[in-house]
C-alpha cells in the first residue's frame, strides 16, 4: 500500500519533505526497531530507572513508532507527549492504542520546532536522533532546540542518551579501495578519472572489518547534550592516531559511542567496528594518497566537519592528516574534502 506523502510548502522546503517523507514508510522503522544494541540500549536505559521516570512529564522527540514513548509509560512516566512530522505517527497512534496506553501518550504529527505542546515543560527528553556519522540528517539541531524550549529550567531536567563521542582510526583496505575508487582509471578501455574523484568525496557507509584497523582509536569530540549548541556541530578538530602494526593506511574509518549517563548504572552503546553490527555501521573515508606506516609513529591531522549550506542535512567534511614519518620516500600529508548528502 503506498504511504501518503508530505508535500512541499512555505516552511517545509523540498530536502526538508525528502527527509520526512524517507521516515513515512514502515520499512526504515522496522531496521530501527530490528537494531537490537540500539532499541535495547534505549528500553534498559528506561526500564532500568524507574526510579527517574516516575510520575514524570517526558517529551519523545522524533517518537516515530513510540515505541520509546512506551517505553517511558512502561517505567512509570505520568505523561509522554510524542512528536514527529513524518505520516508514521498514524501508525504510532495505532499502536498506542493496541497498547492501551491512549490516556498516558499524546502524539502530536508537526515539526518538533513548530507544535504546540500540553505542558510548558518536561521532566525528561527522549529522543533517537543520531544518523550516520553521528552528525549526517543533523536531528541534533532539534533535540538542542527542544531543550532549550522545554526541558525543565531548575536543572532537574533529564535527557535519554546524553552524551555522543565520535572517534577515529586508520584502516588498510588496499583490496577495496582499489575495486571502489580504481575501478575509475579503466572502464572498457576508457578514462574515467573525473568520476574518481567523486568517488573520493563520498563517505562510504559500512562495516569494517576489525583487523583492518591499523591505529589506536581517537575520540575526537565529545558532545554534552546538556550544555553543547548547533554552533558546537561546526567543528576543526585534532586527532592523533597511534599506529599499532607495521601496513598501510587507504581511509580513516569513524564510529560514534552513546551514552546515558542519567542512569543509576550508565548504558552506553558503541557503533565501532570492534563491537556487534548495528544499521548505523561505520564511515569510511578514503583518503587520497596510500601512508606506508610503522609501530611507533603516528598519523595526525584534523577532523572538519559542518551542516552544508544549502542543504543543512547534508555535511562538509574534511580530513588534513600528516604522518610523522622522517622517511622521504613515503607520502606523509594531506588533504582531502567530503560530502555526506
Ligand atoms: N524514536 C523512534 C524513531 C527514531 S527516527 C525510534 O526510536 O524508533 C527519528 C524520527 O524523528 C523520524 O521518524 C523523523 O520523522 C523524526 N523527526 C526528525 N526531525 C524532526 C522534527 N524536527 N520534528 C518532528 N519529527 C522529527
Amino acid at each position: 500500500m503506498a504511504t501518503e506523502k508530505l508535500t512541499e510548502s512555505e516552511n517545509m522546503p523540498h530536502s526538508e519533505v525528502h527527509y520526512f517523507n524517507s521516515y513515512n514508510h514502515h520499512g526504515i522503522h522496522e531496521e530501527m526497531l530490528k537494531d537490537e544494541v540500539r532499541t535495547k540500549s534505549y528500553r534498559d536505559s528506561i526500564y532500568n530507572n524507574r526510579h527517574l521516570f516516575k510520575d514524570k512529564v517526558v517529551l519523545d522527540v522524533g517518537c516515530g513508532t513510540s515505541i520509546l514513548s512506551m517505553f517511558a509509560v512502561k517505567a512509570g512516566a505520568k505523561h509522554v507527549i510524542g512528536v514527529d512530522m513524518s505520516t508514521i505517527i498514524v501508525k504510532a497512534k495505532e499502536i498506542v492504542e493496541a497498547n492501551g496506553m491512549s490516556d498516558k501518550i499524546t502524539l502530536l504529527q508537526g515539526k518538533m520546532e513548530e507544535v504546540q505542546l500540553p505542558f510548558p515543560e518536561v521532566d525528561i527528553i527522549i529522543s533517537e536522533w543520531m544518523g550516520y556519522f553521528l552528525l549526517y540528517e543533523s536531528m541534533l539541531d532539534t533535540v538542542l532546540w527542544a531543550r532549550d524550549r522545554y526541558l525543565r529550567k531548575d536543572g532537574k531536567g533529564l535527557i535519554f542518551p546524553d552524551k555522543a563521542t565520535i572517534f577515529l582510526a586508520g584502516i588498510e583496505d588496499g583490496e577495496y579501495k582499489d575495486e571502489k575508487i580504481g575501478f575509475w582509471d579503466n572502464v572498457y578501455g576508457f578514462d574515467y578519472t573525473p568520476l574518481k574523484l567523486t568517488a573520493l568525496t563520498e563517505p562510504l557507509v559500512d562495516t569494517v572489518d576489525l583487523k583492518a584497523v591499523v591505529t589506536d582509536p581517537c575520540a575526537v569530540i565529545t558532545l554534552d547534550l546538556y550544555t553543547c549548541t548547533t554552533a558546537d556541530l561546526a567543528f576543526s578538530l585534532p586527532f592523533n592516531l597511534p599506529i599499532r602494526r607495521t601496513d598501510y593506511i587507504h581511509a580513516l574509518v569513524a564510529w560514534f559511542d552513546i551514552e546515558f549517563s542519567a542512569c543509576h548504572k550508565p548504558v552506553r552503546f558503541s557503533t565501532g567496528p570492534h563491537t556487534k553490527y548495528t544499521h548505523w555501521k561505520q564511515t569510511v573515508f578514503y583518503l587520497a594518497d596510500v601512508l606506508t606506516v610503522e609501530v611507533g609513529e603516528s598519523v595526525q591531522g584534523k577532523l572538519s566537519c559542518r551542516p552544508n549550506g544549502q542543504n543543512r542535512r547534508d555535511l562538509d567534511i574534511a580530513i588534513d592528516y600528516k604522518s610523522d614519518t622522517q622517511d622521504r620516500g613515503r607520502i606523509a600529508e594531506g588533504h582531502c574534502e567530503y560530502k555526506m548528502c
